[in-house]
């Protein structure tokens, strides 16, 4: 078979990340892949300079992954059409309430036999008052396959190179093998699992209850009131999958896109860290987000909301009392020291 041409669909902190793996392994396996990837950069200036041109001429995305070298084959662009033009994979990899606007920009462009993967954290809320999978919306907007991968990866570790793991899920072995051959790497181990649907509704949900995690730091509780509150949202995980995507297999939720990236989301993530400043600010999760971030998104407050529209809708809030009271929270509705209250009777202890 030819070589594959990549491109990567975003690039902020974790776009970026993977885009220095994905550019690595085309220079290692030129038989696999073609040399140049392609990176779609949504344009901004940065000290007076387009990100997309000091990306091509300093290696380096100074805004969203500064000091971390890009190989010099990773070719940022600005223009997502151009970006994908010819691609046989797209990576998709930036903030998950951008995902229907570059789509639909894609629609009717892409060429046959293109494939997708999608690294995006969150929902799609869709008519009728239920969530989508994000893949079924690039799936259905682009009508290509799309797999998925999800792990406990803090972008800005993986860049340094430190030791993780991450979980493809696909459901076609040779893709499966593909994606894999892509994004392994010596410091990076891939996983590859059949059940999609479980790989990508953990990856969601875990910036949820990473949010709680953060309200539970600010609230000042330590240790064992932050392992009870990753203890309860697994457990709302495992039943979110029960509920709503049947057919999940136990084992997901041990790999790195369960347990591990719940974990680690948890005590390093920016969803911990700017719902703990919520908590001992009392600003808007908004505010803190510009101050804080620089550009980068949260994903856990959004997906509350999603999850949320659809809770209510089928009259579900009282058997997921975590998502709902952390959803709550958020929009002001309850003040975070009714956190904990919300967990004293909740499904798991009755
Ligand atoms: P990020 O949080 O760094 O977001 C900033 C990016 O969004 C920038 O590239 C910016 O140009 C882009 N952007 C801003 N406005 C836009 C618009 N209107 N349209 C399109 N793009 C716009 O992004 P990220 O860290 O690469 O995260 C992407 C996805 O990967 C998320 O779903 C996230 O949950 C997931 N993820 C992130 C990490 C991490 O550690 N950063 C790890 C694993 C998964
Ligand atoms: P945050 O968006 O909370 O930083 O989480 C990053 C992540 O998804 C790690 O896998
Ligand atoms: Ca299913």
């Amino acid at each position: 078979a030819k070589p594959k041409k990549v491109c990567v669909v975003g690039s902020g902190n974790w776009g970026s990340a993977i885009a220095k793996i994905i550019g690595n392994n085309a220079l290692d396996k030129p038989e696999l892949f073609e040399r140049e990837v392609r990176m779609w950069v949504f344009e901004e200036m940065v000290d007076g300079k387009k990100l997309t041109e000091i990306i091509n001429t300093k290696h380096q995305n100074v805004k969203y992954l500064p000091d971390i070298a890009l190989p010099e084959n990773v070719v940022a662009i600005p223009d997502v059409k151009d970006a994908a033009k010819d691609a046989d994979i797209l990576v998709f990899v930036l903030p998950h309430q951008f995902v229907r606007g570059v789509c639909n920009q894609l629609k009717d462009k892409m060429k046959e036999g293109t494939v997708a993967v999608t690294l995006i954290k969150g929902f799609d809320v869709a008519e009728g008052g239920g969530i989508l999978l994000i893949s079924d919306v690039i799936r259905n907007l682009l009508n290509i396959p799309c797999a998925i991968l999800m792990g406990a990866n803090i972008a800005n570790e993986v860049a340094k190179e430190n030791y993780c793991e991450a979980t493809v899920g696909c459901k076609d072995p040779e893709l499966g093998r593909l994606h894999k051959s892509m994004f392994q790497t010596k410091y990076f181990r891939i996983v590859v699992v059949d059940d999609e649907e479980t790989v990508e509704v953990c990856g969601a949900l875990k910036n949820i209850v990473a949010v709680g995690a953060g309200f539970a730091d600010g609230l000042g509780y330590g240790d064992n009131t932050k392992a009870a509150v990753i203890r309860l949202g697994l457990m709302e995980m495992v039943k979110f999958c029960e509920v709503f995507y049947p057919g999940s297999q136990q084992s997901t939720f041990l790999e790195s896109c369960g347990v591990a990236d719940l974990v680690t989301t948890c005590y390093g993530g920016r969803n911990r860290r700017v719902s703990e400043a919520y908590v001992r600010t009392g600003k808007t999760i908004e505010q803190l987000e510009a101050e804080m971030l620089n550009g980068q998104k949260l994903q856990g407050p959004p997906t509350a909301d999603e999850v949320n529209v659809m809770l209510k809708n089928k009259k579900m809030e009282d058997r997921f009392p975590l998502f709902t009271a952390i959803h709550r929270i958020c929009k002001g509705e309850l003040p975070a020291t009714k956190f904990l209250d919300c967990l004293k009777n909740h499904p798991e202890h009755m």
